[in-house]
């Protein structure tokens, strides 16, 4: 198969996974505000309210996907890959933020206007539908990403399954309000329990994301871009590695040291060779630029 035929399939299981997110998000968020209001229940809010921000992330990743899966042009010579990591950045920030709304309103409600919900089996079964629809997706989404061996569909699947999670919460808290009815604060607990999950992935969304945007190093690659190098017969040494984190790939360049008496043409050879068994070998590396060095003791540059 041909880049370009690849690409395409590529891009046709992303967007029908995305889109299959967003309508299911934007069904969900719907309902579950709306049972959430009528039924005074704090728990499906906040997780109706975790949905409208599943609702926003697949927006962006819709009308961003485009941008980051574009090839490298004048403007952007490494790709358009951290523009996914900063629209990542900018869902998590905006996670965090519906996050510390909700803590503010469940500690206002424990504090002033102590509501107790009502239609609980109504809450019930929105969530069990809502848990339905997000196996399904994290299935479909976990087969999709394996067949086109996606990270974007990956991370979409696992967000799936900490959707069933965090509505499973809500589950527990209308189990618990329904046998205890006499605990005061049980709708507030398991609230708090789904913001502190949403709170938590944000988190990490925006860690990571930050790491990345900062050319943060790939250790872990460079240690096995080393032992590749120790391997390697024509190679006298490595030196000068670097590595940094672009949107779930890795750049690297390095310099190694050949016999000083081969020509240009077989020390290009080897660079080139290298390379090929590294890309081959290491997934994470997205390219890698060799620069070759004769081997002089005294002419050594002992940068790392
Ligand atoms: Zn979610
Ligand atoms: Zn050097």
């Amino acid at each position: 198969m041909d880049l370009c035929t690849t690409l395409n399939q590529h891009n046709k299981y992303t967007k029908s996974v995305l889109l299959a997110s967003f309508l299911i998000d934007l069904f969900l968020s719907i309902g579950k505000l709306f049972t959430g209001y009528i039924s005074s229940n704090q728990s499906i809010l906040a997780d109706g309210i975790h949905s409208i921000s599943d609702v926003l992330s697949d927006c962006i990743m819709l009308y961003m996907a485009k941008i980051w899966t574009a090839p490298p042009d004048d403007n952007h010579q490494y790709g358009h890959g951290k523009i996914e990591t900063l629209a990542t950045v900018l869902v998590g920030v905006f996670i965090c933020f519906i996050g510390i709304v909700i803590i503010i309103d469940i500690i206002y409600d424990i504090i002033f206007q102590h509501t107790s919900s009502d239609k609980l089996g109504l809450v019930l079964y929105v969530s069990l539908i809502s848990i339905a629809f997000k196996e399904i997706l994290y299935q479909y989404s976990k087969y999709c990403a394996k067949k086109i061996n996606s990270d974007v569909l990956l991370a979409n699947a696992k967000h799936s399954r900490s959707d069933v999670i965090s509505t499973l919460f809500v589950v527990c808290a209308v189990i618990v309000q329904y046998y205890f009815p006499g605990f005061k604060y049980t709708d507030q607990i398991f609230s708090g329990m789904i913001v502190y999950m949403l709170c938590h992935i944000s988190f990490k969304m925006i860690y990571h994301g930050i790491l990345d945007l900062t050319d943060v190093a790939d250790i872990h690659t460079e240690n096995q871009v080393l032992q590749y190098a120790v391997g390697y017969h024509d190679i006298k040494e490595v030196h000068m590695i670097r590595s940094r984190k672009f949107s779930n790939r890795t750049f690297l360049d390095m310099h190694i040291l050949v016999d000083p008496d081969i020509s240009v043409l077989e020390g290009n050879k080897i660079a080139e060779n290298f390379r090929e068994i590294l890309l081959q070998n290491i997934t994470e590396i997205q390219d890698i630029v060799i620069y070759i060095e004769p081997d002089i003791a005294p002419k050594r540059h002992y940068a790392r």
